[in-house]
């Protein structure tokens, strides 16, 4: 089978142009969306991530404020951050960076963000807006990226049998709540580290999300012919043939999986480029919500 490469790249791009209309409608009546993205520390990757938001930001013309806060900060004076932050009016969308250094209780931070300002969609009050299927929630990024993947090229999910290997907040939990809701209407199982017979069950799916953070772990054994494959992982990986001495693959090993598929995303270029562009777009709609 000749699979169809999605291309996160361009998705995101066309959402990005729908976006920059919707800004310049809410700038026409006075409002300009506002992101704070505030970074404790010094990671590396941190830094990486930070500083496309603010770039992406910058290139949309909103306003975006940078908070970088040394590792040493305490939980008591990011708190008060995110106090100040709820209070702005020029803010709609407030983000801390994951991780946080170990000393700060990341769950504890977001329960002070304000739920209409948490663009993350990590606040209990937006986990349960999800799960209740209440459009005007917050839906964290990557899997909000997964389904406008999912709907730019018209693949269907109603009545699929959808496999979501992996649990977290961030990425598998929220997925499997944004597939079988009835919008969606798939069938969803949930796989873990303690699923048994893991490729077995990804066999019996028409659509296999890895987000487990293991390199090329999905191999030809877990795909049926004709599936989709939706790469949400980011894997460094040692290659001597590079410059930087690595290169980056996904939790699917994309070469032995790529021609059972019907679609796939390759990593880099599928998921990833999603993740930046549903900010801007939880962004936007938190600014629209918090004018009206
Ligand atoms: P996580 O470590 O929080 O969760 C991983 C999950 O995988 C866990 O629920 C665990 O139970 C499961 N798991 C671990 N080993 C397993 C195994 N052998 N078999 C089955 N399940 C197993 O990770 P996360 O934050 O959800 O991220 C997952 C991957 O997605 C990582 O590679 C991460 O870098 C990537 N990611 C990408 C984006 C993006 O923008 N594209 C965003 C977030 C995360």
């Amino acid at each position: 089978m000749t699979p169809t490469l999605i291309d996160g790249k361009e998705v995101a791009a066309s959402v990005r142009s729908k976006l920059q209309q919707e800004i310049d409608e809410l700038k026409a009546q006075g409002h300009i969306p506002g992101l704070a993205v505030v970074l404790v520390g010094e990671d590396p990757a941190s830094q990486v991530y930070v500083g496309s938001k603010v770039k992406a930001c910058e290139e949309l013309g909103i306003y975006s404020q940078k908070w970088t806060l040394p590792a040493e900060t305490t939980q008591e004076e990011l708190v008060q951050l995110i106090h100040q932050l709820n209070a702005d009016e020029r803010i709609h969308g407030i983000l801390v960076q994951s991780p946080p250094p170990p000393h700060i209780d990341e769950e504890a931070v977001i329960l002070n963000i304000d739920p209409r300002k948490d663009v993350d969609g990590f606040h209990p009050a937006n986990v349960a807006r999800l799960v209740l299927e209440d459009a005007e929630g917050f839906v964290p990024c990557t899997p909000l990226g997964c389904m406008e993947l999912l709907k730019a090229y018209g693949i269907e999910t109603a009545g699929k049998h959808a496999v979501v290997i992996g649990r977290s907040m961030i990425v598998g939990k929220p997925m499997a709540n944004l597939l079988v809701a009835k919008n969606a209407n798939a069938t969803v199982t949930i796989a873990h580290s303690r699923t048994r017979d893991l490729p077995g069950l990804c066999r019996t799916a028409d659509i296999i999300v890895a987000a487990v953070g293991r390199p090329e772990m999905v191999t030809a054994e877990y795909v049926k012919d004709g599936a989709v494959v939706l790469d949400v992982g980011i894997n460094r990986i040692a290659d001597e043939t590079r410059p930087r001495g690595y290169r980056i693959v996904g939790d699917v090993d994309f070469e032995a999986v790529k021609d059972k598929c019907s679609y796939i995303t390759p990593v880099p270029g599928g998921v990833g480029p999603m993740t930046i562009a549903m900010l801007i777009a939880n962004t936007v709609k938190a600014c629209r919500q918090l004018t009206r």
